[in-house]
């Protein structure tokens, strides 16, 4: 190449024109052709450079869109690395979710909750083999051999899930292999990515080194012309002139090529900037191979980890299973020792069973054997118990009338005829001062005994016995219960109240709302007694509420209570008294009673308008008559209890009384004496009773005579303004107690009582009140002399039948 520039060329354009040709001389000449041929040349020299230059910066533009091209080139392989780079990150990543924690955790998991399932499985072998063991020895083959049965499906059940999780470890152990494979294969992937990427910046490498040396060459070139240009300054004038101008050129030439220079250097410059980029870009290259490596270690690292992991799992898994199985191998070794324990017990079992059965089947035999005999047995024993029964119930009955007898002789030695005080408490009524003074005193060792001071004096009485104010309803009605339920025999009863006004007849009777008297007490008893013997005896109680006035007779539960009523003797000759028209009602409880009494009382209130007047003028009377049937004899009885309110018994001879006021005493004191006469006649057991003598005595005629039972009930005022009057009424109590002492005594009481009273009310009922005499607490007699009219006036009296029950 050097020679082709240093050449110069013929006929450049300096020597076109041949204006030198007219130059004189001939030493000239050559001179000039050669300094033409020179300039010739040099203008060829110039055009040659000129083109050269030409090349040259055709060359650099090329190197230069070369080295743009390469720059960008190596950006874009840039580029793509790192997207590669990403790739592998990301492939990297996924392989890792892929091989990593979640799968193996998955599968550990799964083993974890097998093995949960298996040890749940273990316990409850466990628990049923220690319930075997805990049971008492074997009760029947059946259940046993289906446990052990059951025991042996469980053991194989057991065994098949151990073999299913020995080939599960197996495939995981496969899974485990295939993975390991897979990341062998994506490691040679990366390892071929790396080395390609290695012979890419080898080849980039090489370019580079190939373009630094082209420049280098480049460089090296502009020489020879600095040369040629020196060796032209020798020239002539005219040359030199042509020199100068050529010189002008060159210098423009050079200021060109200085230029070019500027413009290499600053090619060099930008060349030395793309080294530097491509240094950044190795060092970039580098960086990113480096953390490729960190990536890969990593990965292989934690592939390591995850390897450990999954093998240290299996072992632990291999290990629990065993330990497992050796467990559940230990139980089939407990369970078959078990059923071999089981087998003799089994065996007898069997035996007793065999027995059992043989038992059963002679068992309808042995029933129907043991049947008959019981039958026989429980035949007999009836037999026996009717037997007893009727000897039981023959005893019963003996019993029963020996009963009857012995209450009847209780009540016979109590005497058939009694005669109670009751002195009734100092109330508001009575007022105070000395009239209301307590007169009466008791005697403490004695209940039958009572103290009056009378006038200064006491007087004392002996009944059979004395109730004192403080005794109680209950108290006074336990006394007479007994008659009450003799009543229920077929016995006849009555109970009287006798007294003077406001001694408390009523109260004693009747009672209070909340303290009920002996009627309610009554029939209260009744009803239960009757209700004991409801198993026996068949038994009707019906009322009746009577009263007479002025010796009338009247019904209190009629239609017409003012309408008289007549008592008549039964046709059919049987000497029993009757009452047409008086009102019976039945009653079965205390409802029924109350219902009675108060229609009773109505009746009474709206006949009369002073109705505490009245009945103090009036005897009242309740009768109940209970009638029995016995169910196993048919036996009848018929009771009748007759309970009688008296009218007051105080003597209107005080207080001066006329007019119906003292006919009303008349017909008191007529009746009132009557019955005293009708007792004393009774306790006498005279012939003839006098019943006809009043109303009330006839009426109660039935009811007093025969085996009938009396009771007075005698009620006195404790205070000093009534001692008259409870003197009169103590002395009547002891007289009729008295008159059943003795046959003589009683005859001499009687005749003696009979002809003071008859005195008083036939002769002198007003002028001479009998509490003209006292009497001292011994005396219990009265003057014998006394008692001859009465003795004659009974003995002349026609004898009277016995009016049976
Ligand atoms: P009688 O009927 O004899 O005229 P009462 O029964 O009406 O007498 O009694 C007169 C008063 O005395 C009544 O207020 C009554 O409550 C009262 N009384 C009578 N006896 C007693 C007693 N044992 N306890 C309390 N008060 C009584
Ligand atoms: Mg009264």
């Amino acid at each position: 190449m050097g020679g082709g520039i240093l050449t110069f060329t013929q006929g450049g354009r300096l020597f076109g024109t041949g204006k030198c040709s007219g130059l004189s001389g001939t030493r000239q000449l050559p001179m000039i052709q050669k300094m033409v041929e020179s300039m010739s040349q040099l203008q060829e020299e110039k055009g040659q450079l000129q083109e050269q230059l030409m090349a040259l910066q055709k060359k650099l533009a090329l190197r230069e869109s070369d080295q743009q091209a390469v720059s960008t080139q190596l950006q874009t392989q840039v580029e793509n690395l790192k997207e590669k780079l990403i790739g592998q990150v990301q492939e990297v990543n996924r392989l890792r979710s892929e091989l990593g924690g979640t799968d193996l955790e998955k599968h550990r998991d799964l083993l974890m909750v097998e093995n949960e399932r298996l040890r749940q499985d273990m316990k409850r072998c466990e628990a049923e083999l220690q319930e075997l063991r805990a049971r008492p020895p074997p009760c029947s083959e059946c259940e046993h051999s289906k446990e052990s049965a059951q025991l042996r499906e469980k053991l194989a059940q057991l065994q098949l899930e151990t073999e299913e999780n020995k080939s599960r470890l197996a495939e995981l152990d496969l899974e485990v292999h295939q993975k390991t494979d897979r990341l062998a294969e994506v490691e040679l992937r990366l390892k071929d990515s790396l080395a390609e990427k290695a012979e890419e910046e080898e080849r980039l490498s090489r370019r580079l080194r190939d373009s630094q040396e082209t420049i280098a060459t480049l460089k090296a070139q502009p020489q020879p012309i600095k040369y040629i240009i020196k060796t032209v300054e020798v020239d002539s004038s005219k040359t030199k002139q042509a020199l100068c101008e050529t010189e002008a050129r060159n210098q423009y030439l050079q200021e060109q090529v200085g230029m070019q220079r500027q413009v290499l250097k600053e090619m060099e410059q930008q060349l030395q900037n793309s080294q530097h980029t491509t240094t950044q870009l190795k060092a970039q290259i580098m960086m990113y191979e480096s953390e490729l490596e960190r990536a890969h270690g990593q990965m292989l690292e934690e592939m390591q980890t995850m390897e450990e992991d999954k093998n240290r799992a299996i072992e632990e898994a291999f290990a629990r299973a065993q330990v497992e199985m050796k467990a559940v191998h230990e139980n089939l070794a407990g369970v078959r020792t078990n059923l071999l324990t089981l087998q003799p017990a089994l065996r007898t079992l069997t035996n007793d069973y065999n027995g059992l059965k043989r038992q059963v089947r002679d068992f309808p035999l042995l029933l129907q054997e043991a049947l008959k005999s019981a039958k026989a047995e429980i035949g007999q024993a009836i037999e026996e118990v009717n037997n007893t029964n009727r000897e039981l119930l023959r005893k019963y009955r003996r019993e029963l009338q020996l009963r009857k007898k012995c209450h009847n002789e209780l009540v016979r030695l109590k005497g058939n005829i009694r005669v109670i005080g009751r002195v009734r408490p100092i109330t508001k009524e009575d007022g105070d001062g000395s009239e209301a003074a307590n007169a009466v005193t008791f005697d403490s060792d004695d209940d039958a005994v009572i103290h009056l001071l009378h006038k200064g004096k006491s007087v004392s009485f002996e009944l059979d016995k004395v109730f004192p104010p403080h005794a109680t309803q209950q108290d006074v009605f336990q006394e007479v219960q007994a008659l009450i339920t003799s009543c229920i025999d077929g016995y006849n009863v009555c109970i009287f109240a006798y007294g003077q006004t406001g001694a408390g007849k009523t109260y004693t009777m009747e009672g209070t709302v909340e303290n009920p008297g002996i009627n309610q007490r009554a029939l209260q008893l009744l009803f239960s007694e009757v209700q004991e013997k409801s198993s026996d005896w068949e038994y009707t109680i019906t009322v009746s509420v009577a009263e007479i006035y002025n010796e009338a007779l009247r019904d209190l539960l009629g239609k017409e209570p003012q309408e008289k009523l007549e008592i008549k003797l039964c046709p059919d000759g049987s000497g029993q008294l009757y009452v047409p028209g008086l009102t019976e009602f039945k009653v079965q409880s205390v409802e029924d009673i109350n219902r009675v009494f108060e229609f009773g009382h109505t009746n009474r209130t709206t006949e009369y308008t002073n109705l505490n007047e009245h009945s103090s003028r009036s005897h009242a009377l309740l009768i109940i008559t209970v009638r029995g049937t016995d169910y196993s004899t048919g036996l009848r009885t018929t009771g009748k209890l007759n309970l009688v309110d008296l009218a007051g018994s105080e003597r209107v001879g005080k207080s001066g009384a006329e007019g119906s006021r003292l006919r009303e005493a008349q017909y008191i004191n007529k009746s009132l004496s009557a019955l005293g006469d009708v007792i004393s006649a009774l306790r006498s057991r005279q012939g003839h009773v006098p019943f006809r003598n009043s109303k009330l005595t006839y009426l109660l005629q039935d009811s007093l005579s025969g085996d009938s039972k009396t009771l007075m009930l005698v009620q006195v005022s404790p205070v000093e303004k009534n001692t008259s009057e409870t003197l009169c009424s103590l002395k009547f109590a002891e007289r009729v107690r008295s008159v059943e002492l003795g046959p003589g005594s009683r005859r001499a009481e009687l005749m003696s009582w009979s002809s003071q009273e008859h005195l008083e009310f036939e002769g002198s009922l007003v002028q001479t009140p009998s509490s003209a005499r006292s009497y001292s607490s011994s005396s219990s007699g009265t003057p014998i002399s006394r008692s001859s009219s009465i003795r004659r006036k009974l003995q002349t009296s026609g004898k009277m039948k016995p009016v049976p029950v």
